[in-house]
């Protein structure tokens, strides 16, 4: 039976990675310090035999027990609400954490996967974002806590794979959502979401005419998959390119959530915010033959339901 790591397994998507690791017959350990994750997205694995939760901070020396065939690396706070509150948190698990989990992937042979980003291409000037863009990021800005730890995380880990031939995938992923995540995460698909079912002002920030592409939950776990399990090193971009300005979204989930709130603009929380984000997913659609199935409306859909049931609506 192939046994996994799974850093940030008590996350959004790290919790639902776990699910299709034991689905698909593999031995799943979740690593996680709780910093932004929540025991209750693993709870209904616990008595799996073939499932395992260790609380531990990935940035301490990792040691685990057995032989590991695949490490996928996805610790890190991801919510900008968190660049500001956690800025030393999320440089250090990404650079000193990504470099204790490439080092028990060489102790143990283990194929390792980066979960990278599209904040990697910072506030991009280029538009739709493929692979070899180099991006536009502001090192000393509040959002460079984040996308500069990126950069270094996916540094760091080609340095491994070239110095030390060590097997590895990269994934840039962009905005994903779904079911799991927090209501207070501070991204704007719960935001969004949870204003409009209490019936409070939607915050729109900045002009709202910044754009984002979102992509549900289990289209890019597919995509996870089949970079694993594929020979491309990467990085790959996994996302859907169905572009939205933030002020459409924000009349998008009025209309499915049936919501009288008055939609509201606000200034920036963060500087540098992107003004435009949409992947190009030509390598992941000829390269891995992927390409996402769920539509924005099925996808909103089934996780508004989540939310309705969070806020026992
Ligand atoms: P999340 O906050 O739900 O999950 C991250 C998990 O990592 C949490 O459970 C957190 O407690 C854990 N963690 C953080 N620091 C840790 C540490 N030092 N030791 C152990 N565990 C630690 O966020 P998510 O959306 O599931 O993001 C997962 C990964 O995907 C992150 O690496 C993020 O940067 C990346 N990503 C996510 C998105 C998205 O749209 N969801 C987009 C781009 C990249
Ligand atoms: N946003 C917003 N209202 C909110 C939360 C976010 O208008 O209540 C905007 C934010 O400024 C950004 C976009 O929505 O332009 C996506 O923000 P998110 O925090 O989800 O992640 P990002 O893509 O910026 O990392």
């Amino acid at each position: 039976m192939p046994r996994a790591l799974v850093t940030g397994g008590a996350g959004f998507l790290g919790s639902h990675l776990c699910d299709r690791l034991l689905k698909d017959g593999m031995e799943v350990i979740a690593m996680d310090n709780l910093i932004t994750g929540s025991t209750d997205n693993i709870a209904h694995n616990i008595d799996n035999p073939n499932f395992r939760f260790i609380h531990y901070n990935v940035v301490d020396y990792l040691y685990v027990d057995g032989a590991l065939d695949y490490i996928f690396h996805l610790a890190s706070p991801a919510s900008p609400v968190d660049f500001p509150t956690k800025p030393i948190q999320i440089l250090k698990v990404n650079a000193l954490g990504t470099h204790k989990a490439l080092g028990l992937a060489r102790a143990k042979g283990a194929r390792f996967f980066l979960a990278s980003t599209s904040e990697v291409y910072g506030d991009p000037l280029v538009h739709p974002q493929p692979e070899e863009y180099l991006g536009n990021v502001n090192p000393v800005g509040v959002r460079g806590v984040y996308d500069e730890a990126k950069r270094f995380a996916e540094a760091i880990t080609m340095a491994y794979h070239r110095f030390h031939q060590l097997p590895v995938r990269i994934v840039r992923i962009f905005n994903t959502y779904g079911p799991r995540m927090r209501l207070d995460d501070g991204r704007v698909v719960p935001n969004f979401i949870g204003q409009a079912l209490r019936g409070d002002p939607i915050t729109v920030y900045g002009t709202g005419l910044q754009t984002r592409s979102f992509c549900y939950e289990s289209d890019l776990i597919e995509g996870f998959v089949r970079l694993m399990l594929s020979e491309h090193t990467g990085p790959i971009n996994i996302g859907n390119p169905t572009e939205r300005t933030m002020l459409e979204f924000a009349e998008e989930i009025k209309r499915l959530t049936g919501s009288s709130s008055p939609i509201v603009l606000e200034p920036l929380h963060t500087s540098d915010d992107p003004k435009q984000r949409k992947p190009v997913i030509t390598k992941a659609t000829e390269l891995l033959g992927w390409e996402p199935k769920v539509s924005l409306e099925e996808g909103l859909g089934l996780t508004i339901a989540y939310f309705k049931k969070r806020l026992g609506l």
